[in-house]
């Protein structure tokens, strides 16, 4: 025990299995116990050995009888012989001696003599038998044998012959001893010479001489005897075993035919047994009780990864690779099936040569032995780490499923193909107001029960609209179980239907989910809400307001009914926010809206169009009378006190007033035009109304700000914005020669009828309406794009930037991305800002030009001493160009003022390290003018015209011919 089994196949050689499972078979009833069988085959040889056991010892006896009367008649010829010549030298010498020797000698034949005559008897005395023979010098252990021959073979002729031939010696002894006895009487009488024995001594040897052919002829008889009873052995003995033989051959052929059958089911057996084993892939094992022996087959090492022979045949194999956290179930399993006796069945895991733990099914039964005691186990053992890995995936989707169920919002009902409810998960429980207990098997019309939202009739049963296909999902009323069990409340569900199917398609239920759509639906208001109203004031915003405005035109348009449209914008409001903070700011705002609601009947509308600007609609409501509201809402707002923390504020608006007839435009023109007359209020000095006259020019003058707005929209939307470069050139011989050309990009518009528009016509609307920061943007973006790549020719390249963009702090960022993204090298780059932008918010602008400098970037300060205070601020902005203004420049010749300002601004520039340029030059005289002042750069018509940059168009001209005087 514990060495490993030698093993001659390999362990993928199946065959060797079948060994240990033949044994159970057997028991099973095919074979039988062996001692039975072999009695089975033995029986029918018993009687013919006894009999051939018994032929064999009474032939012996026989011939052992027949050499024993034999050895008796030697016996008696000896005595007879013996007896003759005692008597003989007796009746020479008269010795007495020779006498008794005689009587000595004539004993023997006479004790077989005895013997014979008591055999002779019917019933003769045993005894005396015994006493004749043993007198006759027989051996005593022939006796019996000589007796049973005598009597049971007495009338056999040889036999019956011998003993006449024996009788007739008897004769002759006994005429022997007359004679004897007649000698010793003449011996005894005196005077009884030779002569006087002579006549008897003489008797006595015919008579000796009578007795040998009688003693041969015995001996002879005898010897016939015994010949046939060896020719009638031998004869006996053949045919016994040619009887025995018979016998034994007729009586194998049945057994051995059935055992030729039972072979042959064995084996059919022991085929069947090992391809079930073959197909199943099982491995065998076999446990000894007794002995601790566990034999398993190679194909339960080969699962393990083990070769047939590697692993020791011992329960403690299985033990050392049991998972440690099942080793105690597993005896615990395996004691009780030894006390139980029930068939053993369990899974485990073992450690295989890898490492990893295999899941194996062990089932086997107990096998009793001798006496019903438990003598071995034996079974199966199967790979069933497949199996396991599907358990515990489907264990897993069902957990998924389960949790996912659980975890649902939406409530989930199963029900069968006959409608009964099976289960419903919590959501459905909270939705219809059923626990799960209580619903299973009830109607699933009664646990949902839905009705039409708009009739409120119940809805056809689902499950047979889901059987024919026919659920078409729609929303629905859900009617909710209160806590007593009746109708409760109603909310609106989506039902949808889906049908279980088993593997054959075959519908096997439904599940039913109901999707709560009543908080849906509560957000969708209050998301349409939101997205019309403003959620400062509640009024309606802009989109509604601009849609209901669009409603008012169509109808005063369509029917001729005018209605009036206010737009209002609070006067100084910036004050109550920068003074109070925003928080205040909107609580004005908020109260304004009260405000003016309380001015408005219901059916009018006030919208916050944003800011502190609002709109009024009043529809069927004439100029007149519009203008009446506007003075009682201008009033009521005029007359309000705002309070903040001790300080009151009075708060003026300024209102812009349009009448809507059949000539107004779209929306967006009433608008404008609304706009156009409040901005004219606030012109006129605030806290008015402004009834809008399309004549008035200052109104038109807005309302053309206004339309550039679309217009420079529109034009950067179809690309039709474009950049044009003028050359700045230096006009100092000491200056150093430049590394390529300086130019500044200007902005063009080409409007829709193909014309350039120069700047001045739309930046101030841009500038007003925000645009500019967007406009900056396209500038340095396609700038940078055409530049690319051009960088070695323009060394400088200045891009004019607006006051919005200093403003903006996400502008530098813009600019590195923008130069990463063309690899422009921005120390060519130089920005201009006016210095009226840069003045306005000085710190502001020189934290941005200090971020841009750092980039590489270099600034010029555009329009210079067009501001008032320009040379205070100078030294706080750390400009490289100052750019004269052209106003000082154009009229330097005829205005000394002007050319002492050019002089002014040249020196100080130069005072303070900055270069200074000089625009609008446009004749020789200037340019000689501005030469001898100093000035170091040059730009304007005289010196190259501006030319078409970008979208980049091939240059006309190359660098300018002017020629740069010594
Ligand atoms: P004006 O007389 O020219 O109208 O001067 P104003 O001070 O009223 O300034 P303007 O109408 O041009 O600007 C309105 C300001 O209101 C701009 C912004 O700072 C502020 N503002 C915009 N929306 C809100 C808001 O929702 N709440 C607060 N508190 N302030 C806002
Ligand atoms: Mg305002």
């Amino acid at each position: 025990m514990g060495q490993p089994r030698r093993v001659d196949r390999g362990p993928l050689e199946r065959p060797r299995d079948t060994a240990p499972r033949t044994r159970p078979m057997r028991r099973a009833g095919v074979s039988l116990p062996a001692s039975g069988h072999v009695l089975r085959i033995i029986w029918p040889f018993v009687p013919v050995v006894v009999a051939l056991a018994l032929f064999s010892i009474a032939s012996l006896d026989l011939l052992s009888a027949a050499r024993a009367f034999v050895a008796g008649e030697s016996q008696w010829s000896k005595g007879q012989k013996h007896a003759v010549l005692h008597l003989l030298r007796y009746g020479e010498d008269r010795d007495p001696a020779d006498f008794d020797a005689y009587l000595a000698s004539i004993a023997i034949p006479f004790g077989d003599h005895r013997a014979r005559l008591e055999l002779d008897r019917a019933e003769p005395d045993l005894e005396r038998v015994h006493e004749g023979l043993l007198a006759g010098g027989n051996h005593p252990e022939d006796i019996p044998r000589m007796v049973r021959l005598y009597r049971n073979f007495r009338y056999i002729h040889e036999v019956d012959a011998a003993i006449r031939v024996w009788a007739q010696g008897d004769l002759e002894i006994f005429a022997l001893h007359e004679q004897a006895l007649a000698l010793r009487r003449l011996v005894s009488q005196p005077g009884c010479d030779d002569a006087c024995v002579a006549p008897v001594l003489r008797n006595i040897a015919q008579i000796d001489a009578r007795l040998t052919p009688l003693e041969r002829a015995f001996s002879g008889h005898l010897g016939q005897a015994s010949r046939r009873v060896t020719r009638l052995l031998t004869t006996g003995s053949a045919v016994m075993a040619a009887a025995l033989l018979m016998s034994a051959i007729l009586l194998s052929v049945g057994p051995l035919r059935r055992e030729r059958r039972l072979r042959e089911a064995l084996a059919q057996r022991e085929e069947q047994l090992q391809l079930a084993v073959e197909g199943s892939n099982d491995g065998l094992w076999d446990w000894h009780l007794g002995h601790g022996e566990l034999y398993f087959s190679p194909r339960c090492a080969q699962m393990l990864g083990y070769s047939g022979d590697e692993l020791p045949h011992a329960r403690e194999t299985v033990l050392g690779l049991l998972h440690p956290s099942e080793l105690a179930a597993f005896e615990a399993k395996l004691a009780h099936h030894l006390r139980s006796g029930e068939p053993y069945d369990a899974e485990f895991r073992l450690r295989t040569r890898a490492g990893d733990y295999l899941w194996v099914r062990a089932r086997g039964r107990l096998v009793r032995g001798a006496g019903r005691r438990r003598a071995r186990m034996a079974g199966s053992l199967t790979d069933i780490s497949e199996h396991k890995r599907y358990e515990t995936q489907l264990f897993a989707e069902k957990e998924r499923a389960q949790v996912t169920l659980q975890a649902i919002g939406d409530a989930v009902v199963t029900a069968d193909v006959w409608g009964r409810v099976q289960s419903l998960n919590p959501a459905a429980e909270a939705l219809t107001g059923w626990r799960e207990a209580e619903a299973r098997g009830q109607p699933l019309s009664a646990v949902c029960v839905l009705r039409d939202e708009d009739s409120l009739a119940p809805l056809p049963d689902i499950v047979t609209l889901a059987l024919r296909q026919r659920w078409h999902s729609r929303s629905a009323q859900l009617v909710q179980r209160d806590g007593a069990g009746q109708p409760g409340p109603v909310l609106a569900v989506k039902p949808s239907v889906a049908l279980i199917r088993d593997r054959a398609a075959q519908a096997i239920g439904v599940v039913v989910v109901l999707h709560d759509i009543s908080q849906e639906r509560a957000h969708a208001a209050r998301l349409a809400y939101e997205a019309s109203h403003d959620a400062l004031t509640g009024l309606v915003n802009r989109a509604e307001f601009e849609r209901r405005l669009a409603a008012a035109i169509e109808l005063a348009r369509a029917q001729g009914v005018p209605h009036t449209l206010m737009y209002l914008d609070l006067d100084q409001f910036k004050v109550v926010n920068d003074t109070c903070g925003h928080a205040a700011g909107d609580e004005l705002i908020r109260q304004m809206a009260e405000i003016m609601r309380g001015q408005l009947r219901r059916s009018d509308m006030l919208a916050r169009l944003g800011g502190d600007e609002f709109g009024v609609l009043l529809e069927h409501c004439g100029s007149a009378d519009g203008e009446r509201v506007a003075e009682g809402l201008r009033h009521a707002i005029a007359s309000f006190r705002f309070a903040h923390r001790q300080r009151t504020f009075a708060v003026g608006v300024s209102i812009g007033l349009v009448t809507l007839d059949r000539h107004t435009g779209s929306v967006a023109e009433a608008l404008s035009a609304a706009d156009a007359a409040c901005y004219v209020a606030k012109e006129g000095g605030r806290n008015r109304v402004q009834v809008y006259h399309p004549l008035d020019s200052v109104v038109q003058a807005r309302h053309g700000e206004m339309e550039w707005v679309s217009r420079v929209h529109a034009a950067l939307a179809a690309g039709r914005f474009c950049l044009f470069s003028q050359e700045i050139v230096p006009v100092q011989p000491a200056a150093l020669p430049p590394a390529g050309r300086h130019v500044e990009l200007l902005l063009r518009l080409v409007d829709e009828r193909g014309r350039l528009v120069p700047p001045m016509a739309f930046v101030p609307a841009c500038e007003r309406y925000n645009l500019m920061p967007m406009i900056d943007r396209w500038v340095v973006e396609t700038a940078f794009a055409t530049l690319a790549g051009r960088q070695a020719e323009i060394a400088t390249c200045a891009i004019n930037l607006s006051g919005s963009s200093l403003a903006d702090i996400q502008f530098p960022d813009f600019v590195r991305e923008q130069a990463q993204r063309f690899g422009i090298a921005l120390d060519g780059i130089c920005f201009e800002v006016t210095e009226t932008a840069a003045i306005a918010n000085l710190a502001q602008a020189g934290a941005f030009i200090m971020q841009l400098q750092q980039l590489g970037c270099r600034f010029a300060l555009d329009d210079f001493g067009a501001g008032m205070s320009s040379f205070t601020y100078l030294k706080h902005l750390p400009a490289a160009y100052l750019k004269i203004d052209g106003s000082f420049v154009r009229d330097m010749l005829a205005d000394p003022v002007n050319l002492v300002m050019v002089e002014v601004i040249q020196r100080i520039g130069h005072a303070m390290g900055k270069q200074t340029i000089a625009e609008f030059v446009e004749n020789e005289a200037m340019l000689a003018r501005l030469r001898e002042l100093g000035v170091d750069l040059v730009q304007g018509y005289h010196i190259a015209p501006p030319v078409p940059f970008a979208p980049a168009v091939p240059e006309a001209g190359a660098r300018p011919a002017l020629a740069l005087a010594g």
